[in-house]
C-alpha cells in the first residue's frame, strides 16, 4: 500500500476535530481523502467508493450513529479496509470495540487517542504498511466475500487433501475421505468451516463439488494404477442435492476419469432444513440408482436425523465425531454411540465411527461392533502425494 495511492476515509461529526486529522494526514504524505461528518455519510461514500478505500478511521462516540453501529453496517456490507477507531482519552468500551471489530471479521487496526499526535498517526498507518505487505490483498475477510469465492472457484483454488477410513479387523484402509482446503494468494489456510457455509451462501458451492469431483476422479484414477483398491468419498453438501443436474454431471465426470459409480462415497451433510425436499430426494436417489454408495454424515447432528435414513437410500452412517469424542467418559455418549451402532447393523448399514482420537475410543467403538473408524488416532487428512506414501506403506505391512 502506498501512500499516494490509499484513499482514507476520516468519519468524525465534529469539524475541527476532521479538520486537524486531515492536516495531520496531508503533513504526513497522505493526500488521497474524504471526509464524512457522520455514520450515514460514511456508508453512502462507501457504497459510492466501492473497494477504493484503503483506511477508515472512525471517531467511536458520534450522535446518530456512533462507530459500533457503523462498524456493524460495514461488516454486513463485506468492508474489506482496515479501520482504526478515534475516541476520548476515558472511554472504557475501547476493549470491547476491539473484540466486537474482530467478531465481526473486520480488520482493526487500533484506536487513536483524541487529540492525536503526528506520532501516534504514524505509527497506526505504519500498521497498515506492514500489514498490506505481509498479507497482500487476500486477507480473511476479502477472500470470504461472494468475489473473493467467486475468484477462487475461477482460479481452481480449492484442492483435496485426503484422510484414510480403516477396517481395524484387517488394519486396512478402505477408503479416502476428500476434504477441500484452500489457501489464497499469500495469506494462510482458510478453514472449511469458515468457507463452506460462505460458498453455500455466495451460491457457489455445487461449483466446489463439481471442482472436487473432477480432481478427486483424477487422483483415484492414478491410485488405481498404482494398485491401490479404494473408494473415495465426497462431501455432498444438501445444497447441492437441489441442483437436478448433479447426477448427470457427476456420472460424466467418473466416466471420463475411467471410473464406476461405485468407486464413490457421497457423504451428505445437512447444515440446513431441506428447502425443497422431494428435488433433493430425486437428486440422491438417482445418485444410488446409478450405483454411488450414499453416506449420511455428522449422524445424530443437527438435522442429520432417523428420517432420512428411512426416505433416503443411504448405505453408510458415519457417527459424528463428537458423540465418539465424549463416549470416552460420558455415559449418555456412549448410549447414543451403541444405539447407532446397532441401528446400522440392523438396517444393513456400514457404520463408521469418526473422529477417533485415542486407544480408549477406538476400544470402545471396537467393543461395540463397529469396525470401520476414522480419526487423527489412525491419520489427519494429508495431500494426495502424502496420502499416496501412506496407503502404499498400509498395503505393505
Ligand atoms: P466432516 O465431513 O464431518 O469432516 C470431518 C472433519 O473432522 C474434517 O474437518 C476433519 O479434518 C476433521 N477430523 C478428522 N478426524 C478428526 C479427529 O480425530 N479429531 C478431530 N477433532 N477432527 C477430526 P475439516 O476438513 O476442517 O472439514 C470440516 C467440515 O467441512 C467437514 O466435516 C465437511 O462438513 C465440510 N467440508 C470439507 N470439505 C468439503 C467439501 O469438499 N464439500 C462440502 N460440501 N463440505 C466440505
Ligand atoms: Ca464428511
Ligand atoms: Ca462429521
Amino acid at each position: 500500500m502506498h501512500k499516494g495511492s490509499t484513499r482514507i476515509l476520516v468519519v468524525d461529526d465534529d469539524e475541527f476535530q476532521r479538520d486537524v486529522i486531515g492536516a495531520q494526514l496531508s503533513s504526513l504524505g497522505w493526500h488521497d481523502l474524504l471526509f464524512a461528518d457522520s455514520g450515514e455519510t460514511a456508508l453512502a461514500h462507501c457504497a459510492a467508493q466501492g473497494n477504493r478505500i484503503g483506511l477508515l478511521i472512525s471517531d467511536l462516540s458520534m450522535p446518530d450513529m456512533d462507530g459500533l453501529v457503523l462498524m456493524r453496517h460495514l461488516a454486513e456490507r463485506n468492508f474489506a479496509a482496515p479501520i482504526v477507531l478515534l475516541s476520548g482519552v476515558h472511554d472504557e468500551i475501547l476493549g470491547s470495540a476491539a473484540s466486537l471489530a474482530s467478531a465481526h471479521g473486520l480488520k482493526f487496526l487500533g484506536v487513536l487517542t483524541k487529540p492525536c499526535t503526528p506520532q501516534a498517526l504514524t505509527e497506526v498507518l505504519g500498521h497498515i504498511l506492514d500489514h498490506a505487505d505481509s498479507a497482500g490483498h487476500s486477507t480473511l475477510t476479502e477472500a470470504l466475500t461472494p468475489a473473493g469465492l467467486a475468484l477462487a472457484i475461477a482460479e481452481d483454488a480449492f484442492i483435496p487433501w485426503y484422510q484414510p477410513k480403516l477396517d481395524i479387523r484387517s488394519g486396512k484402509a478402505i477408503g479416502v475421505e476428500a476434504l477441500a482446503r484452500w489457501t489464497p494468494h499469500g495469506g494462510a489456510p482458510i478453514s472449511p468451516v469458515r468457507f463452506i457455509p460462505a460458498l453455500e451462501a455466495a451460491g457457489l458451492i455445487d461449483a466446489l463439488f463439481f471442482s472436487m469431483a473432477r480432481k478427486v476422479a483424477t487422483d483415484l484414477a492414478q491410485w488405481r494404477q498404482q494398485g491401490l483398491q479404494l473408494k473415495v468419498a465426497i462431501n455432498l453438501s444438501m445444497d447441492t442435492a437441489h441442483n437436478l443436474h448433479v447426477p448427470d454431471r457427476l456420472g460424466e465426470i467418473v466416466q471420463a476419469a475411467g471410473l464406476q459409480p461405485a468407486d464413490f462415497v457421497i457423504e451428505v451433510t445437512e447444515s440446513c432444513l431441506m428447502m425443497d425436499r422431494s428435488v433433493a430426494m430425486e437428486t440422491i436417489t438417482r445418485l444410488s440408482l446409478m450405483g454411488f454408495m450414499l453416506s449420511i454424515d455428522d449422524f445424530g447432528t443437527g438435522y442429520s436425523s432417523l428420517v432420512q435414513l428411512i426416505d433416503l437410500p443411504f448405505r453408510e452412517i458415519k457417527i459424528d465425531g463428537g458423540f465418539v469424542q465424549r463416549a470416552d467418559n460420558e455415559r449418555k455418549a456412549q448410549a447414543i454411540v451403541r444405539i447407532a451402532i446397532v441401528l446400522g447393523q440392523q438396517l444393513g448399514m456400514s457404520v463408521i465411527a469418526e473422529g477417533v482420537e485415542t486407544q480408549a475410543q477406538l476400544d470402545f467403538v471396537r467393543s461395540n461392533g463397529c469396525y470401520y473408524v476414522q480419526g487423527y488416532f489412525f491419520a489427519k487428512p494429508m495431500p494426495m502425494p502424502a496420502c499416496t506414501d501412506w496407503l502404499l506403506q498400509r498395503q505393505r505391512t
